[in-house]
């Protein structure tokens, strides 16, 4: 078989049915071998930035491995971005490049770049096949890497050559790597412990992070917080780990996260957190976080414990086989007066935008609550990706993607493409901001292509909104290269939003017509509902909802840089 036919024949073996791909010189030979192949199907976005968003959206929505296939220098460089997006949120991707033949290495060839240097410290893995016999064996190894212990991208850099090149057509069935032993099994003295621990608090906290969601232990989860009676809070990545509606649910922790949430945590005894790296949006000032707590913590990845916040009883497992062995030895809690206070807290202190007239994020995100069951919804990074945070309400894992750890803005409209692909009879929802959608607004022509019935909203404030909030909130209003309306000839530091502005640009509802997809534009509550029904009635294609809403709102509550978890900024 030659290099290109192992490679095909790999991923039928991982049970890939969905390649996501960018030809070029140096991975033509690969597409040749997939031409007419009728059991991979290959999604060709427009961008590679775009591809890998899809790829990582498609996985993180189905639990499975996503493939990217992209030629060498430019193509290869274009994934960057979205390796580290998938690195820092654990998603496992397996993303194959064309490289130059073994001989033109090292020599600046025609689109030669390091691919395994430059992604080394932000991928799991990166690999160069350096000769045809190592192929199928690095192959298998990458899915493995990908999907196992903390999942995440790896890298398989494939010489033109040893793509042409002929050798065996085995493809291995087992892996056995010296170096890697993911950890499977849960140490059941620790859990004890933990229990013990749990048993003796007065004020316990559950802290549950993306790990649980990546685990799918949320009927676990939930089963546990009630059968314990101990309140849930969440990092945004665990958002779902428990039925947003539950009564133990207190909201999300954080830089903007709810004042019951953060209060919580300050003033709980034991804090038991799984599936959390702690990282700083979370944790606010670290010497002040929990500070009145022990913490357990239980995370696939021992890099993951002790790294931020140092933790009393460490648990490396799996969230879901950790949750389990936990329910055999968890009992209800008395802590009812914890719990009341807490509940009076989320009702005293809602997250709400009531303050603002008209159409706001939160009356379309509460539509969409209202009226889609279990939709699949993506977001950009920013404002709309915060307030998306705050008031969606889900009812279980890999239903909201958002790039976390990274903040990739670009990433929610791929990402969406990837969902729907991967999950075709689910609503797919892409919340994005201005800014974020014209980072790559060219997958209208990947969507329309492929006949996806994608719902985009589009939150136009005509700002970059989360950094001119910034700005407003801690730079004295300095709105420095902020405005997205901005044009040569407008005053220089303006700040006036009653001056008139020039007109936004580009026009959502007529960029999206020219690529024969469909657009509304709406600006007032009444309209949201027939928004809707609008896009609802495309079967075949996107549409493009741009709601058009107040410039300045901000996202409250926010904790300044540097502050604690308590220092919250509520309105
Ligand atoms: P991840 O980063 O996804 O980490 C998952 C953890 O689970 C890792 O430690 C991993 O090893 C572990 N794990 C993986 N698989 C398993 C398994 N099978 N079993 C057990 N463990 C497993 N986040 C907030 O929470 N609040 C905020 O206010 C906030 N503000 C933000 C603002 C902006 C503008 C942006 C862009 C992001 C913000 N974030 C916020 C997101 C933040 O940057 C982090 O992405 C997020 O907090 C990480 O949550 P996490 O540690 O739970 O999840």
């Amino acid at each position: 078989m030659k290099g290109t036919e192992i490679i095909v024949k790999a991923l039928k073996e991982e049970g890939v049915d969905t390649i996501f791909g960018y030809p070029g010189g140096q991975a033509v030979d690969i597409f040749d071998a997939l031409y007419g192949e009728q059991d991979i199907e290959v999604i060709l976005p427009r961008h590679e930035q775009a591809l890998i968003h899809a790829a990582d959206g498609y996985a993180r929505s189905t639990g499975k491995v996503g493939v990217c296939l992209v030629t060498s220098g430019p193509g290869a460089t274009n994934l960057v971005t979205g390796i580290a997006t998938a690195n820092y949120d654990s998603v496992p991707l397996v993303c194959i490049t064309g490289q130059v033949p073994l001989g033109l290495m090292g020599n600046d060839a025609f689109q030669e770049v390091d691919i395994v240097g430059i992604t080394n410290s932000i991928c799991k893995y990166a690999v160069t096949v350096r000769t045809r016999e190592e192929l199928p064996r690095i192959l298998k190894e990458a899915f493995y890497i990908a999907r196992t212990g903390r999942p995440g991208p790896v890298v398989v850099d494939v010489p033109k050559d040893i793509q042409q090149a002929e050798g065996s057509d085995v493809y291995p069935d087992e892996v056995s790597m010296r170096g890697y032993k993911p950890n499977q099994s849960v140490h059941v003295g620790q859990i004890k412990k933990a229990v013990s621990m749990l048993k003796k608090a007065k004020r316990p906290l559950f802290l549950i992070g993306g790990g649980v969601n990546i685990s799918g232990a949320n009927e676990e989860m939930k089963q546990l917080a009630e059968l314990t009676g101990v309140p849930v809070i969440t990092t945004i990545m665990g958002k779902g780990a428990i039925p947003s509606t539950h009564r133990l649910y207190l909201g999300n922790i954080g830089i903007h996260g709810s004042y019951a949430a953060n209060h919580a945590v300050s003033e709980c005894d034991v804090l038991f957190s799984i599936g959390t790296r702690f990282n700083d949006r979370i944790t606010g000032k670290i010497s002040e976080f929990a500070k009145n707590a022990k913490i357990i913590h239980i995370d696939i990845d021992s890099a993951s414990i002790s790294k931020n916040i140092v933790v009393d009883i460490p648990i490396v497992a799996d969230a879901k086989l950790a949750i389990e062995k936990l329910l055999e030895y968890v009992t209800p809690l008395k802590n009812e007066k914890w719990v009341e206070q807490l509940m009076q807290w989320k009702e005293e202190y809602p997250i709400t935008m009531e303050n603002y007239e008209g159409l706001t994020p939160e009356k379309i995100i509460r539509y969409i609550n209202d009226h889609f069951e279990k939709p699949i919804v993506t977001t950009d990074v920013g404002q709309n990706q915060l307030w998306a945070t705050q008031y969606l309400k889900l009812e279980g894992g890999r239903s909201f993607l958002t790039s976390g750890g990274l903040g990739t803005m670009g990433y929610g409209f791929p990402a969406a493409i990837g969902a729907k692909i991967g999950n075709p009879d689910s609503t797919v929802i892409a919340i994005s901001g201005d800014g974020g959608m014209q980072m790559n607004i060219q997958e209208l022509a990947t969507a329309v292509a492929l006949e996806l019935p994608l719902i985009l909203i589009v939150l136009n404030n005509g700002y970059l909104g989360n950094v001119r909030q910034w700005q407003e909130l801690f730079y004295q209003k300095r709105y420095s290269n902020t405005c997205l309306r901005y044009r040569k000839s407008c005053e220089s530091n303006c700040t006036d939003k009653s001056k008139c502005c020039p007109k936004y640009t580009p026009d959502f509802v007529k960029l999206a017509e020219s690529y024969e997809a469909y657009g509304m534009r709406i600006s007032k509550e009444e309209e949201i509902a027939e928004a809707f029904a609008y896009a609802l009635e495309h079967k075949n294609a996107p549409t493009v909802i741009e709601c058009v809403i107040e410039r300045e709102a901000n996202v409250f509550p926010i904790v300044p840089t540097g502050k604690t978890l308590d220092d919250m900024i509520m309105d």
